[in-house]
């Protein structure tokens, strides 16, 4: 045991904080969490305005779909209409019992919670921003033996004439009144969920992306494919579109774009990436390495130049994903403090991470894209199959469904799986664990499908399209 104060001190109560932190303690290490919003904040982004109310929202959304299909399944009446203030009432109840779930597994685990801006003051120094009893700013100072940064990020939004009238992500989950205009800027995960959503939700929603298709990255069929399901449920998707100002007037928010035109809002979301969250934690007195938009640089065991100091999750601008920081978090534990008992120490590794986009209809991808693929193995043999799903036979929706796999001709493995369609986040997991394992098309071939689900087409594809 050191003679510092704790063993690690972890700064940020997010995902990758919070499992760094529970796993510490629950191996007998001295540990403490600070995190700057206090209780409220524990859970980070994915807790409060990211992962689990988006996803809240998004069921919310499809209720309206629901209601409007289940005409053609016999059910009659008027399609109930929204109250948004229940919505967000009911969302603010569920959040803050996860902040309280939180805060108890981590006391549950002996883990010390600091509420305060935690600042690096030292290679084993933290210094605690805090409220005296009387309000007045006040400071607390301790030694740790290791020290993990788990900051998270923040959203970015460029400069432009009018960038205080937009919002974040941040912003959206309480906005008031609801938007019955939404104007939604960018094009990635955040963007397009958010245009799925609030269209689903009753708003008259307007994307404009500056790139020539949204989800860049992403397998480019998959990309058309779910841009034309969006755009057929009624979102405006404007391409090649970039945003001169917004600026406000009588009849609301003015959005002009480049060209000329202008598209009038009660609200405009700026979804135009992240950054890491490293104001003000004094990694620069430290000598903490940082690269592009100040992401702490780790090394492949979390480290950073300097060795008492960790970090994981989105501030280190990696993967941006919950479960990627849960993950490297388990590595971080295992490495300073031994694996659970019986088991061997934790790794992580890059490669087949599966993730869904929450679009309406969903996307779920693990693997290389079609593109990618190509690059990388040069042969490729592609599956796809696209079609109405069975409920749509009667619903009245349009709706279509991809499926695509990818496969190294050589060595027959799958190495990427796509799809657009209802709950393909949750079909694209358990595919992704036959991926990790090597499984080859035979394999998949192999496999009994369950009928009827969308999900058997993944192993019913007999005749490729192109190779
Ligand atoms: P992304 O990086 O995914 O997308 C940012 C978008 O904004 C891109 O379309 C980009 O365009 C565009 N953009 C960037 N700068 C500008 C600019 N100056 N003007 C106009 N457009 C611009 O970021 P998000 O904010 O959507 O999400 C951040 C991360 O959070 C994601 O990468 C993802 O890892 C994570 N996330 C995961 C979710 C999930 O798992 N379901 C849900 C939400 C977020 P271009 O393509 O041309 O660069």
């Amino acid at each position: 045991m050191s003679t510092h104060d704790f063993d690690l001190f972890v700064i940020g109560g997010g995902s990758g904080g919070v499992r760094a932190a529970r796993m510490a303690a629950q191996r007998g290490a001295r540990v403490a969490l600070a995190e700057a919003l206090g209780t409220d904040g524990l859970g980070g982004t994915c807790v409060n305005v990211g992962c689990i109310p988006k996803k809240l929202y998004s069921y919310a959304a499809h209720y309206a779909d629901a209601a409007h299909e289940s005409h053609g399944f016999g059910w009659e009446g008027p399609a109930p209409t929204l109250n948004w203030g229940t919505l967000k009432a009911n969302r603010a109840t569920e959040i803050s019992r996860l902040n309280t779930v939180y805060g108890n597994l981590l006391r549950g685990s002996g883990v010390t919670v600091l509420n305060g801006f935690a600042r690096l003051d030292g290679e084993h120094a933290i210094t605690l921003a805090t409220l005296n009893a009387d309000g007045s700013p006040g400071h607390q100072s301790f030694t740790a033996q290791h020290i993990l940064i788990a900051t998270g990020g923040t959203p970015h939004v460029p400069h432009f004439v009018g960038r205080e009238l937009v919002i974040t992500s941040d912003d959206i989950f309480d906005l008031e009144p609801f938007p019955r205009r939404l104007v939604v800027v960018g094009g990635g995960y955040i963007a397009s969920e958010f245009a799925s959503i609030f269209n689903g939700l009753g708003a008259k929603v307007t994307q404009l992306y500056r790139g020539e298709q949204i989800l860049r990255g992403f397998d480019d069929e998959v990309r058309h494919f779910v841009a034309a399901e969006m755009v057929k449920s009624g979102v405006d998707l404007r391409l090649g579109t970039d945003v001169v100002d917004v600026r406000k007037t009588p009849d609301g928010l003015r959005v002009e774009l480049e060209g000329g035109h202008t598209v009038m809002a009660d609200a405009v979301l700026y979804a135009t990436g992240r950054v890491p969250n490293v104001k003000g934690l004094g990694l620069e007195a430290v000598g903490v390495a940082q690269g592009q938009q100040g992401a702490v640089v780790v090394d492949e065991h979390y480290r950073t130049n300097v060795p008492s100091i960790f970090a994981v999750g989105d501030v280190t601008n990696r993967l941006q994903l919950t479960p990627v920081a849960l993950g490297e978090a388990m590595v971080v534990v295992d490495q300073l403090f031994g694996p659970a008992a019986g088991k061997p120490p934790r790794s992580m590794s890059y490669e087949f991470v599966p993730t869904a986009i929450f679009t309406h209809p969903n996307v779920g991808t693990v693997g290389d894209s079609e593109a990618q693929a190509r690059e990388k193995f040069g042969h490729v043999t592609i599956f796809r199959s696209e079609f109405k799903a069975l409920k749509h036979t009667l619903s009245g929706s349009s709706e279509r469904t991809l499926m695509k796999l990818i496969v190294d001709t050589a060595s027959d493995r799958v190495v990427g799986l796509h799809m657009v369609g209802a709950e393909a986040g949750e079909i694209v997991q358990g595919f992704a664990v036959a991926m990790k394992a090597g499984a080859t098309k035979a394999v998949l071939d192999s496999t009994i499908g369950i009928h009827p689900t969308a999900a058997e087409e993944f192993v019913t594809m007999r005749e490729p399209v192109k190779s």
